[in-house]
């Protein structure tokens, strides 16, 4: 109930209005996301790398409406990629990209475009891309965009979401060799008719979904901060005897942090998820519908106004 309140806040002007005005909310934002600038992204993403985790890095953006953001966003990328190459960052740091933000919503084609040149510069900067997964409706078309990138970019990333009904399957035809698979539960407010509802029959499914990937060819990427779930995938990593160099865990920035240490302390390779940048609200109010522990924090910063 409180998911979908905050899911459905999540897509209110007004509500984001209110949030990105409020003088609390930049104490939130900095726990969760970089900071604005690129600069800010490139000096967390050598304190996380300094520090033993490998990263993936998002320039915030959804909902792009002409091609001239599109193309921005696009410049943004190429420009992040030199940079990290410049700063000896690659390859423990790529890049994860919302086809969203490069045009899809209007123009597919446009948005294979930008995200071809995002790969180009990726394999310039001698490292990879992933294709973040966003509501169902795009699924179809974000993994038809894989599969043509894939050709000549083999190593791009796959985002499947273990609530959705058809992810077994994409699973199965995806656990191929050398192909990078992240698996995460699904962030967005979906029907029942194409996701699990409750949160026991999405954990089964992406159990039922790890299985497939760890005792596949893939190189699987396991995208969760639930301790179950990482307690089973290293208990499967022992099981299909997969080195800790064939897969890796994934989280967020700012969530369990003590977790990602502790995991790279046991020789697992951890990538964080980096965000930055300044369109901020959507990617928040989605951390804040995940859990009420993140809503006690925002409803802390709001009532010490500091
Ligand atoms: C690297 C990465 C990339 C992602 N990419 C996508 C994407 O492309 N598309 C998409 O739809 N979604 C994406 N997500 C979001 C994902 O789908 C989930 O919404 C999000 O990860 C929360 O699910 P969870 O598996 O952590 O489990 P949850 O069900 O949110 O949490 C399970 C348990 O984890 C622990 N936990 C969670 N948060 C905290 C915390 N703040 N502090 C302490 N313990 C905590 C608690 O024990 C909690 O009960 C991504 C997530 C990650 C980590």
């Amino acid at each position: 109930m409180l998911r979908s309140v905050i899911l459905a806040a999540s897509r209110s002007s007004r509500v984001e209005r209110l949030v990105a005005t409020a003088p609390f909310s930049r104490d939130v934002v900095r726990r969760f996301v970089a900071g604005a600038q690129t600069d800010d992204a490139l000096r967390a993403t050598r304190e996380l790398v300094d520090g033993g985790l490998a990263v993936t890095l998002d320039h915030l953006g959804e909902d792009t409406v002409s091609p001239e953001q599109a193309t921005a966003v696009r410049d943004e990328y190429l420009t992040l990629l030199g940079r990290l190459a410049e700063a000896g960052l690659t390859p423990a740091a790529e890049v994860s990209v919302k086809l969203s933000a490069l045009g899809q919503a209007f123009d597919e084609q446009l948005a294979y475009d930008n995200a071809r040149a995002i790969c180009a510069a990726a394999e310039a900067a001698q490292t990879t891309v992933t294709l973040d997964m966003e509501d169902h409706t795009t699924t179809d078309s974000t993994l038809d965009i894989l599969a043509k990138l894939r050709k000549d970019y083999p190593s791009t990333g796959a985002v499947l979401q273990a609530y959705l009904r058809r992810t077994e399957s994409d699973c199965r035809d995806l656990a191929t060799a050398g192909s990078r698979v992240r698996l995460c539960k699904g962030a967005y407010k979906e029907p029942e008719s194409v996701a699990y509802q409750s949160p026991r029959e999405v954990d089964k499914s992406y159990v039922r979904c790890l299985n497939i990937l760890m005792s596949g060819d893939g190189y699987p990427m396991l995208a969760t901060h639930d301790p179950r779930l990482i307690a089973i995938a290293e208990d499967r990593a022992r099981w299909f005897d997969r080195a800790p160099d064939r897969f890796e865990f994934q989280m967020l920035y700012g969530i369990r942090p003590e977790e990602q240490d502790r995991l790279v302390g046991d020789g697992y390779t951890v990538r964080t998820y980096v965000p930055y940048g300044d369109d901020w609200y959507g990617y928040l109010m989605r951390r804040l519908a995940e859990r009420p522990a993140n809503l006690a924090f925002f409803a802390r910063a709001l009532t010490s106004r500091k």
